[in-house]
């Protein structure tokens, strides 16, 4: 994979001396092994600097207001429309995946998104009244503000190396908080990109900094003095970076990884359903966080689809996704290769049939692997417990559908899930029952384009949410702001209690809550007096 300049390389150990070792990362072309640049990764130093220059400059930004951040959305908006084409050139060439994927799944994914702020932010955000219900508490104007975290740490992967910085990214400053960004080492100039996009669009230099870096950067950015961190990337990290969180009770948005289940009943049509398992598996060369990891297909319509997918499968043009025919790119690395590999050699060493694929594509290069379909398999193999991140489609059958929903929910996973049915209230029953997420009903993935719709995972994939009004709630704190219409009277539960006011309140919670009216009256006899009673 060769992603750091080689004379440094050292694997990041996390919590020992060689945390600083390589001060230099390589991005390199994942399909070509070209190197497009050398960065430095930024040091606990550097970041510790950001953070504090972020502090300074948030206040300003957060004074300027949601109006006026949303018109320099609405500008970058703009840039990145009219700079489509080299944006999704630059994420092909250092993640990969076919330049159309790049178009539709990142840039479409953040104009997108800019549109859901664009529109929305404002309504969301702005101060809100809340109406009191106890009778007690009326004489009161209560509002909701919602105000910025301050400044924001965002660490991402290199899977979908734009939109998912991105749309985080416009959150969180839409809503008045500074950003330091953290990008994955494999993907460092996609970011640098859209930071200077953002610098275009009005955006002060010193309210949104992207830091490169490897772990080692990530994890200083956990331990400065950010005040709230979204992560996304594997669990293992996502646990890692959880503990060091709690030390400080730094709130944290986990988006982890999945295992996502396709079921496909037994009234699904199977040329549309064999389709779309070969799209989600293997859509971004199966490295989706959304991909189907597992598909179940009820036993009636087995054979046929097994025999679809593979079919399906061997006809994908696997190459440079610069090349408009190409539909599976690179994987992002060798290591990523290895990881797949070994997942289907245990697969197949367990009992499960080859029926596309299963090996490398050497002669395309070290990080191609062939689109694979696996039948057979079942849950001791790793192919369907691990996530395997990679173009693999590993089938097996169910006999109903209390036994598909079992199977969907035998993961230590809970991101999202995909049920295929031509009965739609069937299939939402299903839906209900699985942990997850998201659950589509005969679609997969494309609810991460949905920019109103919350993503984000239950079990081990995860906490809180990103995308839609949830995302953008996870970006600002929430603060209760209580103003008294009545300054000039004291509060009948003050002091100056007594055997008196005792039966005065016993009545009074019966005036509220008692249910015959004839209870009421006689309760609101009983309490009346306390109002006027002598308080301390
Ligand atoms: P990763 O966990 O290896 O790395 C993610 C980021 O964390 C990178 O920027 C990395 O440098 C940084 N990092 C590594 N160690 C760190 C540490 N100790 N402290 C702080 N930061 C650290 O994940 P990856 O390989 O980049 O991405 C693939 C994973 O991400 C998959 O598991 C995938 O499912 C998941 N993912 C989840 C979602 C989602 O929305 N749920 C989306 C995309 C990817």
């Amino acid at each position: 994979m060769a992603r750091l300049s080689a004379a440094t390389y050292t694997f990041p150990q996390m919590g020992t001396d060689l945390q600083f070792a390589v001060s230099r990362i390589a991005s390199i072309n994942p399909a070509t092994g070209e190197v497009l640049g050398e960065l430095d990764c930024a040091g606990p130093t550097e970041v510790r600097a950001a953070v504090a220059r972020a502090r300074v400059a948030q206040i300003e930004w957060n004074a300027w207001g949601i109006r006026s951040r949303v018109k320099i959305l609405r500008h970058f908006q703009g840039i990145l429309l009219t700079r489509k084409h080299e944006v999704a050139r630059r994420i092909t060439q250092e993640a990969g995946k076919p330049y159309v994927e790049s178009l539709l799944t990142e840039v479409m994914v953040v104009l997108d998104a800019a549109r859901f702020l664009i529109e929305n932010a404002f309504s969301i955000l702005r101060e809100q009244k809340l109406p009191h219900g106890n009778p007690a508490l009326k004489a009161k104007a209560g509002r909701i503000l919602h105000e910025p975290y301050g400044v924001i740490g965002i660490i991402s992967p290199w899977n979908y190396p734009f939109s998912i910085p991105a749309t985080e990214v416009m959150s969180a400053l839409v809503a008045g908080n500074a950003v330091i960004l953290k990008p994955s080492e494999l993907t460092p100039l996609i970011a640098l990109e859209l930071q200077s996009l953002l610098r275009e669009a009005g955006v002060p230099d010193d309210v949104f900094q992207v830091l490169p870096g490897e772990g080692p950067t990530g994890a200083a950015l956990v331990k400065s003095a950010i005040d709230k961190l979204v992560f996304t990337g594997s669990v293992a990290t996502g646990r890692r970076i959880a503990l060091t969180a709690a030390e400080r009770l730094l709130p944290v948005v986990l988006e982890l990884g999945g295992k996502d289940p396709m079921l496909v009943l037994d009234d699904a049509d199977l040329d549309v359903a064999s389709s779309a398992a070969v799209w989600g598996a293997f859509v971004n060369a199966g490295q989706a966080c959304l991909s189907v990891e597992r598909c179940y297909v009820h036993q009636k319509l087995y054979a046929p689809f097994v025999e679809a997918c593979a079919d399906k499968a061997r006809k994908l043009r696997v190459g440079n996704g610069m090349d408009a025919a190409t539909e599976i790119g690179p994987m992002i690395s060798e290591q990523q290769v290895r990881v797949v590999e070994s997942h289907v050699d245990d697969a197949r060493s367990r009992g499960a049939r080859v029926l596309a694929g299963g090996t490398r594509l050497r002669e395309l290069g070290p990080t191609f692997f062939a689109p694979t379909v696996l039948a057979d398999v079942d849950h001791r193999m790793r192919v369907m417990r691990e996530e395997t991140f990679g173009p693999v489609l590993p089938i097996t059958s169910f006999c109903d559908d209390a036994e598909a929903v079992r199977l969907a929910n035998d993961s230590e996973y809970g991101l999202a899930a995909s049920v295929w049915t031509r009965d739609r209230a069937r299939g939402e029953s299903m839906a209900r029952q699985i942990q997850a997420g998201t659950v589509m009903v005969n679609d997969v993935l494309s609810c991460f384009s949905i920019s109103e719709a919350p993503h984000g995972g239950v079990k081990a994939s995860g906490l809180g949410r990103s995308h839609g009004r949830w995302g953008l709630e996870e970006m600002v704190r929430v603060k209760y702001l209580d103003s008294d219409l009545m300054p000039r009277m004291k509060k009948v539960w003050w002091f100056g209690y007594g055997g008196e006011f005792t039966l005065e309140m016993e009545g009074f919670l019966d005036l509220l809550y008692a249910r015959p009216l004839r209870e009421k009256m006689k309760a609101a006899v009983r309490s009346a007096r306390a109002v006027w009673r002598r308080k301390l």
